[in-house]
C-alpha cells in the first residue's frame, strides 16, 4: 500500500485531477465570476493535463512573481 504522505512530489491539496493551485491561486475565483473567463477553467485549471502549461503554474514552481494579472496564456487579464 503506498502511503502518499512519503511522496515529497505529492501535494495533498490535489486531487490528482486538478491543477493543485485552484485552491491558493487568486485567479481561480476570478474566473468563476465571469462566465467568460470559465474557459480558463476548462482549458487549464480543471484539466488533469494542461494545468501544467498554465504560465501561472511554471512561474509558481519556478520560484517567480506572479502577477495577480497574469493568465494561463501569458497574456494579462483586462481589470
Ligand atoms: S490559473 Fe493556473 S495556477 Fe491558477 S489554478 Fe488555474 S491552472 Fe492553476
Amino acid at each position: 500500500m503506498s502511503d502518499p504522505t512519503s511522496d515529497p512530489t505529492s501535494d495533498p491539496t490535489s486531487d490528482g485531477a486538478r491543477c493543485p493551485k485552484v485552491s491558493k491561486c487568486p485567479l481561480y475565483p476570478r474566473f468563476s465570476l465571469k462566465g467568460a473567463l470559465q474557459i480558463w477553467q476548462d482549458r487549464y485549471c480543471n484539466s488533469p493535463t494542461q494545468h501544467q502549461r498554465c504560465e501561472r503554474y511554471i512561474r509558481s514552481n519556478a520560484g517567480e512573481a506572479v502577477p495577480p494579472t497574469l493568465l494561463p496564456n501569458g497574456e494579462h487579464l483586462g481589470t
